[in-house]
């Protein structure tokens, strides 16, 4: 149960005062619905409302803060025209100016023959100062009631700054004051506050440098998120594994059988990865092991070596994948293998229903399927095994704390889980996605892939490309040709992958063939067979087949406005090609003019075909919130921290949090108290479920 202490905190913004639903839905977007979401939306700008020259001295296009005489009001004649108020000081006039302007109220803020401290922007018009719609107007003495800085928070359509700054305020206002959860040794060798007084610093910056993510207030906080991030996975992988794993070996029969069919051997890094999860399964504790590497890197025979010892055993395993198209061709891939292996194989994705369903969940029950593949529905509420050993949960791209989460939800589920990403994330991400996880790495990829030659192409020079298709295609070659996602509306978008597909087939004749998210699955699966048997020569695609298809044959890769993918996703896309024995190509065509992020990004790109060196780049070059498509990647949306400039935060976050729970598994100690609250704070309250006493 969350503490008291914070049940202010966890209140609706619609509890404060000024603040009813249509505030409160607007905020929604940019905050959040709490008043902690507001606490935690620090500022990203600053207004200075320190200047304070004479009329004669002052700067257009500055906010000024100026004591004014106000001499008499100048109605508008015409709607259109705005009412101005005539202003002076001891060195010239000036002109406050209001569009619809309501007379009575301005007579009230700004009687004539009065003086009145004003701020707002100064504006020159045909050699006339000029103030239009001043921010502040209030009477001399009370001045204190006009801030000199005022932060400035992200608005939506409709949020005015003021209310915005005005509920941040009530929300702050509210603001415990908490017991330290920092180990004081560290707090004050980096000279940082306490957590009160560091949110409230970093909601009052008086001057640019302020907003700097390195001031110890933001450092302090960007910690403490990060503290409670690596506190909750350490927490959450002690639950995982204590007690209740078991020890699963094999003589390595079912695998001499699988391997004697393979017409490769196995890499050295495959080799080092199997051993990992062999003594990993072999242990009385329960496997929770990342395999990390490249697309096609050779993850899936490693996870499918690791399944066969589990089945060699007498139990079960079981093949998650992230969509349905890759359940479908990791059951397709492994089917020669299994037949070879003498085990039996099923699929299973919320396509299968009816009686092949049924038939399949109670073949699963009686144990006669050994190893069940398909998407999430695998571990949907009927889905039961006879004895599920292993789980390998194959993410991809997305990240799945919360999927792993739940599976261990699954009652006794015991099984060892083998996690496998196809994404390089750097090693500070994979701390934070996968701080609950150990890790083993296939870095490099398998013998006789020939690194594919990238070329980055200005869109004027498409002729040249689709030339280069058609000799290629003359040839026996197959492409995919990639148009993104990138409007506000997909249907826009579609439309420019369909135009794309109608010119390939004027120029380059019928066998082209277009896939995009909004088909129905068989009727994509349709057009993706057609490609893979051959039949089509081009498959032009919204980004779909980043997650998709493994067609060895293809060999060109062209990606239009390539300056608009993230390096990972380009990473991803041009991994789609050279899988085979033939040369590959990527062509990156651009639309001019190009940011220089971009820039770098395809820069890269042309430079080098190293995941991990890219996503490192990545990291570097956009900040770790955006990083691998935003949200959708699971990633955990750091609100305080950037990993990009506090990722050297994070290991020492990691060793505070290893040393705090070795001292106070329980958290019962002062501090350990004091952790707890820091992980309701942050939302993890998952975490603390999880202790024993908790
Ligand atoms: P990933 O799952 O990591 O994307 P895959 O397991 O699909 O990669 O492997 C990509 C391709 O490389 C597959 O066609 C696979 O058969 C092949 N492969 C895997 N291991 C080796 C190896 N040791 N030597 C040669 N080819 C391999
Ligand atoms: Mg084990």
């Amino acid at each position: 149960m969350r503490p008291p202490i914070l049940f202010p905190l966890f209140a609706e913004t619609r509890t404060l005062a000024g603040i009813g639903p249509k505030l409160q839905k607007l905020i929604a977007r940019v905050a959040g619905t709490k008043l902690v979401d507001l606490v935690f939306q620090l500022p990203t700008g600053v207004v200075d409302r320190s200047y304070r020259p004479s009329l004669a001295d002052a700067e257009t296009g500055r906010i000024a803060t100026v004591l004014l005489n106000v001499l008499d009001h100048l109605p508008s004649r015409i709607r259109s025209q705005p009412y101005r108020v005539r202003c002076s000081d001891e060195t010239a006039t000036i002109e406050l100016v209001f569009f619809h302007g309501d007379a009575d109220y301005l007579n009230r803020s700004l009687p004539p023959r009065s003086r009145r401290l004003v701020s707002g922007r100064i504006e020159r018009y045909g050699g006339r100062l000029q103030m239009p719609h001043p921010d502040y107007i209030v009477a001399p003495d009370e001045a204190s009631q006009l801030p000199l800085h005022e932060p400035v928070y992200p608005l939506t359509e409709g949020l005015p700054a003021k209310s915005m700054a005005k509920a941040v305020r009530g929300a702050l206002d509210k603001l415990p004051r908490l017991d330290d959860w920092l180990d004081t040794s560290l707090r004050k060798s980096r000279g940082w506050p306490d957590f009160f007084d560091a949110m409230q610093a970093a909601h009052a910056p008086s001057h640019q440098g302020d907003l700097d993510a390195n001031t110890p207030a933001r450092q302090r906080l960007a910690y403490d998120e990060l503290l409670a991030n690596q506190l909750a996975l350490l927490m959450i992988r002690t639950n995982m594994r204590t007690g209740k794993g078991r020890s699963v070996k094999s003589a390595g029969e079912l695998r001499a059988r699988a391997l004697s069919t393979l017409p490769f051997q196995l890499t050295d890094a495959q080799r080092g990865a199997i051993a990992e999860i062999d003594a990993d399964m072999g242990s009385e504790a329960r496997m929770l092991r990342l395999l990390q590497g490249d697309v096609g890197s050779g993850k899936t025979i490693v996870a499918f070596l690791a399944l066969l010892t589990s089945i060699e055993a007498g139990a079960q395993g079981a093949l998650m994948a992230p969509t349905e198209i890759l359940a479908r061709q990791h059951f397709a891939t492994l089917t020669p293998l299994a037949l070879a292996a003498g085990i039996r194989m099923a699929l299973l994705t919320g396509r299968e229903r009816g009686p092949l369903r049924e038939e399949t969940l109670s073949a699963l029950a009686s144990g006669e399927i050994n190893l069940l593949v398909g998407t999430h529905a695998l571990f949907s509420e009927d889905v039961t095994f006879k004895d599920l050993a292993l789980a390998v949960i194959d993410e991809q791209h997305r990240f799945g704390v919360h999927q792993r989460m739940q599976l261990q939800g699954k009652g006794q589920v015991r099984a060892d889980v083998l996690v496998m990403t196809a994404t390089p994330i750097p090693r500070t991400l994979a701390l934070t996605a996968y701080g609950d996880m150990d890790v083993s790495r296939l870095i490099g990829r398998p013998p006789g892939r020939k690194p594919v030659e990238t070329r980055v192409l200005p869109a004027e020079r498409l002729e040249e490309v689709i030339d280069h298709l058609r000799r290629a295609i003359a040839r026996g070659a197959r492409a995919y040709w990639v148009c993104p996602l990138v409007e506000e509306s997909e249907k826009i978008d579609l439309a420019a992958a369909e135009e794309r597909a109608a010119l390939l087939k004027r120029e380059l004749g019928e066998k082209i063939g277009l896939v995009h998210g909004r088909m129905k699955g068989p009727e994509r699966d349709q057009v993706m067979a057609r490609f893979k048997s051959g039949e089509l020569s081009v498959l032009v695609a919204t980004t779909v087949i980043e997650v998709g298809v493994d067609v060895p044959e293809a060999t060109i890769m062209v990606v239009e406005h390539a300056e608009r993918f993230g390096l990972a996703q380009l990473h991803q896309l041009r991994g789609r090609v050279g899988r085979g024995t033939g040369r590959s190509s990527c062509l990156l065509i651009y639309h001019p003019p190009l940011g220089e992020t971009a820039r770098a990004r395809l820069k890269i790109m042309r430079e080098t075909d190293d995941g991990f060196v890219i996503a490192e780049e990545d990291l570097r070059l956009r900040g770790a919130g955006e990083l691998l498509g935003q949200r959708q990647s699971g990633l955990p949306a750091f609100r305080l921290a950037d990993l990009a400039v506090h990722g050297d935060l994070l290991p020492v976050a990691r060793q505070d949090a290893e040393l705090a729970l070795s001292r106070d598994p329980e958290l019962k100690s002062p501090r350990g108290e004091a952790l707890r609250v820091l992980l309701y704070l942050f939302g993890r309250d998952e975490a603390v479920r999880y202790l024993r006493t908790g």
